[in-house]
């Protein structure tokens, strides 16, 4: 599998089309609490909402402490209509109580954070400290599944397998690299393969219905 040449086109591609989530990462990546609140923002939700609700949320607040500052209610209202808005509303407002010593840049002490799963943590340890680490989501498991380079059952184990076979200079951007041709190409369901640049790549494990 000529990992260079799929990954060249996946950032024509994430170019191409433009995708929320390439905007959102450049908004955010120079401060790790924004990166921490907006990836705990973008469970479920769509990448536009993310961006919106995490907009409207910087513009009253820059840091925890303006975080602590709100009421439950007015962190509701911010952040609506993301998905799960009020158990989300509920992470934020703890959220100031675990980042006494500012967001903490280890796997250990991020799961820790209520709302913060070992993806959200991987994103964050990617973007806001630039950690060699594999975030896989949904899109990652999924993809590298169908190419039949991670041939695995769990995200976990996804990571695992692409630890080993991903060169590390493309861990941090493989996430929003297949988020972006996830939502654009290799859709969960029925992807475009007739139009897929990477199709002469693809084992299509899995594959039963395609455009
Ligand atoms: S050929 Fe189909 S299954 Fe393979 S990467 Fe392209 S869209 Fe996805």
């Amino acid at each position: 599998m000529n990992i260079d040449e799929i990954v060249r086109i996946l950032r024509k591609e994430a170019r191409n089309n433009n995708t929320p989530v390439v905007e959102l990462i450049e908004e955010r990546s120079h401060d790790a609490f924004k990166v921490l609140a907006s990836t705990i923002l973008s469970a479920r939700t769509k990448d536009e909402t993310t961006m919106n609700a995490s907009r409207r949320l910087f513009e009253s607040v820059k840091n925890p402490e303006n975080l602590a500052e709100l009421s439950l209610k007015q962190i509701e209202e911010l952040i609506y209509p993301v998905g799960f808005y009020r158990n989300k509303a509920k992470f934020l407002k703890k959220l100031p109580l675990y980042l006494g010593n500012g967001v903490p840049d280890t796997m250990d002490e991020l799961v820790k954070i209520p709302g913060v799963g070992r993806k959200t943590a991987n994103i964050v340890l990617s973007i806001a400290f630039n950690k060699k680490v594999i975030a896989v989501d949904t899109h990652v498991h999924r993809i590298t599944n169908r190419w039949g380079l991670a041939m695995t059952k769990t995200p976990l184990e996804t990571e695992q397998a692409l630890m080993k076979k991903l060169p590390e200079k493309y861990w941090n951007e493989i996430n929003y690299l297949l988020v972006s041709f996830g939502q654009n190409t290799c859709t969960p369901i029925s992807p475009k393969c007739s139009k897929c640049l990477i199709y002469n790549y693809c084992m299509r494990v899995g594959v039963k219905k395609h455009r």
